[in-house]
């Protein structure tokens, strides 16, 4: 069913796939306009596979919701979530809307929906992104192209534009600031001159954002997997337009930073270094490596940057905060920045990378050696001056395979210390765990009952009360070893 438009260009969508095909009928066949719009039409129009569906109908939410039983309907944008079949493809059809008024620029004061297709498309970012098709002939997947902005001239040239009046476009939602960015590097597109000029007016905006809102965006800049520009460009884009400083300034603080590398560049070319060496299937750990060395900023002294990994890990740990970051990844950003400088010997005693696992833990290895990896890529560091980061992740593999490296491996547990040696559970106890773990990482051979007890009763013999730091537990007592040959 042809909205008004029908004088667009007529074009068949051989790839779109059954169940599309099926939603758009269903809604077509009960009387409703339906068109694909959005991402979708603009990743077949580029001919690339879209990522996800959306539609576009006259069907008021609640009509749509009874056209498809066991739909999802999310309130208050209309826009309701359809699984179809044959599955499992999920098609977001969101009914014809007109949005009024941004007065936060966040979210719309209101949107109504009723309006045509063409409004629709008026009221969405960029000319490639508001582009309709509406079938005309589904079985032969044949349809009219609705796109009143030229934007699928824009995509065959390679441009970014807003739609309509650029300044107000980003006046109404300062999203689309980064949005722009997103766009513009995932498919290689040049700003519009008068989208770019928007985009520099309006830079200070960005600051209005929720946490929430930039943490997507700068994701899925960093979660992209075909990009046409690795996400060194979408910050880069970010910094000239002004964007950067805003969103994180704790990253454009690093531009000016000396560094002594043997890849030229400061502390922010470093980093966005880092950051593309990064695979784009972690985004989170991608945005570790971008954010690693955010300490050199205020840790500057006669070249050296003394502490920034701890200074690091608190300035990342605030950053990821204010991102609204769920909580198990700031952990794990803070604690992967705080323990990205160690520096590997092949001097190193086994009881040292011992040390070094049970310092780091076991289960963030992986990231780290990633993130050292691409910490060398981006430094221009090549073997052997890469500090046989193989060699330590070998010995790592075989230390975890073979020795006892938590309180858990031993043969000796705490119950067995109170019964053996008359103890009251307490802190003591704690005490002489973390000594025979010690004691183990030191010497394997030693996790042995008998020399363990004897262990604990010398000990006991030598301190009846004494607790590490006045209120010990065997976690504060393994923190603090450094490895080192
Ligand atoms: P992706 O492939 O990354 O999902 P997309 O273009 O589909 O890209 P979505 O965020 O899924 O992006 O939004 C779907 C469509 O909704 C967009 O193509 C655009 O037309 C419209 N849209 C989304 N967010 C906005 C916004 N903040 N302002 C205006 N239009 C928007
Ligand atoms: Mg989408």
């Amino acid at each position: 069913m042809p909205t008004g438009s029908a004088d667009g260009r007529a074009l068949k969508l051989s790839e779109l796939p059954d169940a599309v095909v099926g939603v758009l009928s269903r809604l077509t066949d009960a009387g409703h306009q339906a068109a694909l719009v959005g991402g979708s039409l603009r990743d077949l129009l580029r001919g690339g596979p879209p990522g996800d569906w959306d539609i576009a109908t006259s069907a008021p939410p609640e009509e749509v919701a009874s056209l498809f039983p066991g739909a999802t309907w999310e309130n208050p944008f209309g826009t309701v979530t359809v699984r179809a079949n044959p599955g499992p493809v999920s098609v977001e059809v969101t009914t014809f809307r007109v949005e009024a008024g941004y007065r936060d620029q966040r979210r719309p004061d209101e949107v109504r929906w009723g309006g045509s297709l063409e409004e629709d498309l008026s009221r969405r970012d960029f000319t490639i992104n508001a582009i309709g098709w509406v079938p005309h002939d589904l079985g032969a997947r044949q349809g009219l192209l609705v796109d009143p902005y030229g934007g699928a001239a824009d995509l065959r040239d390679g441009v970014l534009r807003a739609v309509g009046d650029p300044s107000e476009r980003f006046a109404e939602d300062a999203l689309r600031l980064l949005r722009a960015v997103r766009f513009a590097t995932r498919f290689g597109l040049e700003l519009d001159a008068a989208t770019e000029q928007a985009l520099r007016r309006h830079a200070a905006a960005a600051a209005a954002l929720s946490g929430e809102r930039v943490r997507d965006e700068i994701l899925r800049i960093l979660g992209a997997r075909q990009a046409a520009e690795p996400p060194s460009r979408a910050f880069q884009l970010m910094e000239g337009l002004g964007l950067l400083a805003v969103v994180l300034p704790e990253l454009q603080a690093l531009r000016g930073v000396p560094q002594a590398k043997a890849r030229p560049g400061d502390a922010l070319d470093h980093s966005l270094h880092t950051a593309n060496a990064l695979t784009p299937a972690d985004p989170y750990l991608r945005l570790f490596g971008l954010l690693h060395d955010v300490g050199k900023a205020t840790t500057l002294g006669d070249g050296h940057f003394i502490g920034h990994e701890t200074e690091g890990a608190q300035v990342v740990e605030t950053i990821l905060r204010r991102l609204h970051v769920p909580r198990v990844e700031v952990a794990r950003g803070r604690h992967l920045v705080r323990h990205h400088m160690f520096a590997y010997a092949p001097a190193w005693s086994d009881a040292a990378v011992r040390r070094f696992i049970r310092r780091v833990g076991a289960s963030s290895l992986a990231d780290l050696f990633a993130l050292r990896r691409a910490d060398d890529v981006a430094s221009g560091v090549e073997e052997p001056q890469r500090g046989g980061l193989d060699e330590l992740r070998a010995r790592v593999g075989r230390e975890l395979a073979s020795s006892p490296l938590t309180a858990g491996q031993l043969v000796v547990r705490g119950d067995d210390l109170i019964r053996e040696l008359g103890l009251r559970p307490g802190p003591v106890v704690g005490r002489l765990l973390g000594e025979l773990m010690e004691a183990v990482l030191d010497d394997p051979a030693a996790n042995d009952r008998e020399a363990l007890l004897a262990l604990a009763r010398a000990s006991l013999a030598r301190d009846p009360e004494g607790v590490p730091g006045g209120a010990g537990t065997h976690q504060a007592r393994a923190a603090p070893h450094e490895p080192g040959p």
